[in-house]
């Protein structure tokens, strides 16, 4: 089986998420991926195309930068579970820099190689929300790193200035994509 029969989904058939079925939080399949599903708690904000276009936009720029030869992280994106939530969680953790920070709020979490949670903070777009630093992260762990919870910090291996740079980058792409789209 070739890596790329592992993209299977049609966007025809995925269910966009219904206000009208009732009930929250609802679990939506994001389109242009096998099985990859986000958790949303409102149907107005980070619709199942923004995400899927966030994800392509990442892994083609990712792919650009730092290689994926052995489409380990093809097969991460097309095996994840993203809840996005407007609870607040804080707890310790490291800045860019990589000081330690105690009882900081957090805005978003790997919290197992194929679940992504990020808090929503009234944010509107994808774009200003933590999912793009989550996803260096899980490049990162597809890299066979811990995925590098001190970032550029001296602890953990792998986070240098070129990630933070490419989460930069991604997400001053995708403000143009998500600002130009109604959808
Ligand atoms: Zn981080």
């Amino acid at each position: 089986m070739s890596n790329l029969s592992i993209i299977t989904s049609d966007i025809q058939r995925i269910r966009p998420c219904d206000p009208l079925l009732g009930g929250m939080p609802q679990l939506v399949q994001i389109p242009g991926l096998s099985r990859t599903w986000q958790i949303v708690s409102n149907c107005r904000y980070f619709s199942r195309n923004r995400v899927s276009i966030a994800l392509n936009v990442f892994y083609l720029r990712w792919v650009a930068e730092f290689g994926d030869d052995d489409r380990n992280l093809l097969l991460m994106l097309n095996d994840l579970l993203i809840e996005w939530s407007t609870k607040e969680k804080t707890m310790s953790g490291y800045t860019y820099g990589g000081d330690k920070v105690e009882n900081a709020r957090v805005l978003g979490l790997v919290l197992s190689p194929g679940i992504i949670w990020i808090n929503t903070d009234n944010k509107l777009n994808v774009c200003e929300t933590s999912l793009v630093h989550e996803l260096i992260h899980i490049g990162l762990i597809s890299q066979s790193y811990r995925g590098d919870p001190d970032h550029e910090g001296p602890i953990y291996p792998g986070w240098s200035a070129k990630h933070t740079a490419l989460m930069y980058s991604i997400n001053s792409i995708l403000y143009d994509i998500e600002n130009n789209l109604i959808m």
